[in-house]
């Protein structure tokens, strides 16, 4: 493992992206503040280089500096968890997916394989609980909980690297829709089996309160004649074999969700393309329950989310012929 101090890492960064160091401090600063500095120098660094195209993949990092959208890290950590092999259909090919967790002395984190050379490993048992492994060139996935994805051109070494103490950080818990509490934040993992199409209102730009329309003009109660802005939100149900639960997306998640523009959701037909698209995916939903006195139900407030089996991934790996 090679430990280099920042300054090398910074300088080496500028060099092969022809970028002046100073330029890369600036861009360092800048991701580290985005965290809200919940990152170190280095998971900045790292994040940085990617995105400057530098690859960095001699370079070994901790569990705790995996960032969702990292690509190709090299990471080693003990194995402390195995989940059972999952099968399941696509394009009417049988797969398989298989999930373990890895811990180092800074964190834990899920490690997700698709590819049979990989699963061999597992079934074979050469690697199994409390095996020490490195990993190369996986990408770091999810949202809600940061996952550990490895593709066909992945590897798994045994390594010889000792980790006594280990730190669990990614034992954040799914509940189960059934047993939510009203005003608990949660994460869930379910299947979204309906979803309405979305309602658009006006909100005056001030104050964001609810605009009216009287003789074409458009009126906040406290701002008098106003150019409103446009606001957005969807509902739908997810399910997750325990019960179902309405859910809501507010503005920001609502075009988040749907990966569109305003515009463009006024369009009918991309709704129903929209719909095509996610009904029937599964996602884990990070949200909170409430009560929605006006309707009398609980509903799920969804604040961020990340899809179970990205299908980017099952494509990449069919072209391939992994399968
Ligand atoms: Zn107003």
């Amino acid at each position: 493992m090679i430990k280099a101090p920042i300054e090398q890492i910074l300088e080496k960064i500028a060099k092969l992206s022809n970028t002046s160091i100073e330029e890369v401090k600036r861009k360092v600063e800048a991701k580290k503040a985005l965290f809200s500095g919940l990152i170190s120098d280095e998971g900045a660094a790292q994040i940085v280089a990617s995105e400057l195209g530098v690859s960095f993949q001699e370079k070994e990092l901790q569990i705790i500096d995996l960032l969702s959208g990292m690509k190709k890290v090299n990471v080693s950590g003990k194995i402390i968890a195995i989940d059972p092999i999952r099968k399941f259909v696509r394009g009417g090919k049988e797969l398989e997916v298989a999930s373990f967790e890895i811990a180092d002395s800074t964190g834990s984190i899920k490690v997700v394989v698709w590819d049979t050379k990989h699963i061999e490993l597992l079934k074979k048992e050469i690697i199994k609980e409390g095996s020490v492994i490195e990993i190369k060139k996986a990408d770091v996935k999810g949202i809600a909980t940061k996952e550990l994805h490895l593709t066909s051109s992945s590897e798994i070494v045994l390594s010889d690297k000792k980790i006594e103490t280990i730190v669990r950080t990614n034992n954040k818990k799914i509940s189960k829709i059934s047993e939510l509490r009203k005003n608990e934040n949660a994460l869930i993992r379910a299947t979204v089996v309906q979803l309405f199409n979305p309602s658009f209102f006006n909100v005056c730009p001030e104050c964001s309160m609810k605009t009216t329309f009287e003789n074409d003009k458009t009126l906040c109660i406290k701002h008098g004649l106003v150019i409103p802005k446009k606001r957005i939100i969807l509902s739908g149900i997810a399910d997750d074999g325990s019960a179902n639960v309405r859910i809501l997306f507010f503005h920001e998640a609502a075009l988040k969700f749907l990966a569109e523009s305003i515009e463009n959701l006024q369009n009918p037909e991309i709704i129903i393309e929209k719909k095509q698209k996610i009904l029937g995916t599964e996602y884990i939903f990070a949200g909170r329950m409430r009560k929605n006195a006006l309707f009398d139900r609980e509903e799920f407030v969804v604040n961020d989310f990340s899809e179970v089996n990205p299908e980017e991934i099952i494509k990449e790996l069919s072209k391939k012929n992994a399968f």
